[in-house]
């Protein structure tokens, strides 16, 4: 049987709600395969929206953030409990936006899983290396890093984006060789150091309707986040009906 396949939709702090609407209408009009997940993840906001929105639909929920406490003192953060209550059954945690903009690291990124798995919401755990850190070789040190530190022993099913820097919205994508050179690593590193095997690896950073089925086919992964071409209906949707 084939194998599911997650797109994942990063609308970071875009779309508002007329375009949101209009978005998840278009969404819901595809027919895509039953191996599709498809999951949109929106802004705070609009999560209550797109809620109501997906009723009745294929389409699946998830958060870009939760903060790794259930409730307290975190002005302008948003709690898991919450993000479940609304809808969703994922949440990315550790995007290098969010590491580079708010200071997270990969303590903080630990806890948030922690409390993700605790709620009983997936998280899609980003990890992936800097520019600088590619051309000193030195890339997977840093992702087993961020791996070791990230990621708690023996979870279940672990979801993990490899999400480059550099790739994230450059238009440049690493090639399949060093996709598959990543995945192979991560997955050989969660095995022998976490005793994890159930691992859904995702491709993000650059993502379009003209890559993606490359990516997918040769190297294997379990799908995409995708950021700039998941606000574009036209690219979405020719992801979403690909065939898988
Ligand atoms: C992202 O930021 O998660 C991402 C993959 O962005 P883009 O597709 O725009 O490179």
């Amino acid at each position: 049987m084939a194998q599911n396949t997650l797109i994942v939709s990063n609308w970071k702090m875009n779309l508002n709600l007329i375009s949101a609407k209009k978005l998840i209408s278009k969404l819901k009009a595809l027919k895509i395969s039953k191996n599709i997940k498809n999951i949109v993840c929106p802004q705070y906001l609009l999560i209550p929206h797109v809620k109501d929105l997906i009723k009745s639909s294929q389409i699946l929920l998830g958060a870009q953030d939760c903060h790794f406490e259930e409730k307290g003192p975190y002005t302008g953060d948003s709690s898991i409990v919450l993000i479940k209550e609304f809808g969703c059954k994922y949440v990315i945690v550790g995007h290098s936006e969010r590491r580079a903009f708010h200071k997270e690291e990969n303590l903080h990124i630990r806890n948030k899983i922690d409390i993700a798995i605790k709620n009983s919401v997936i998280p899609i755990v980003c990890v992936g290396e800097s520019y600088l850190l590619r051309q000193k070789g030195s890339y997977l040190k840093f992702i087993f890093k961020q791996l070791d530190e990230c990621i708690p022993k023996k979870m279940g099913q672990l979801i993990v984006a490899y999400e480059p820097i550099w790739s994230i919205g450059t238009g440049l994508v690493p090639s399949v060789d060093d996709i598959i050179e990543v995945k192979e690593s991560c997955k050989g590193f969660l095995k022998k150091n976490k005793k994890i095997e159930d691992i859904k690896f995702l491709y993000g950073g650059s993502v379009n309707s003209k890559n993606f089925f490359e990516i997918r086919e040769k190297c294997k992964v379990d799908g995409a986040l995708i950021g700039g071409a998941s606000l574009l209906e036209k690219e979405i949707s020719n992801i979403l009906k690909g065939d898988f």
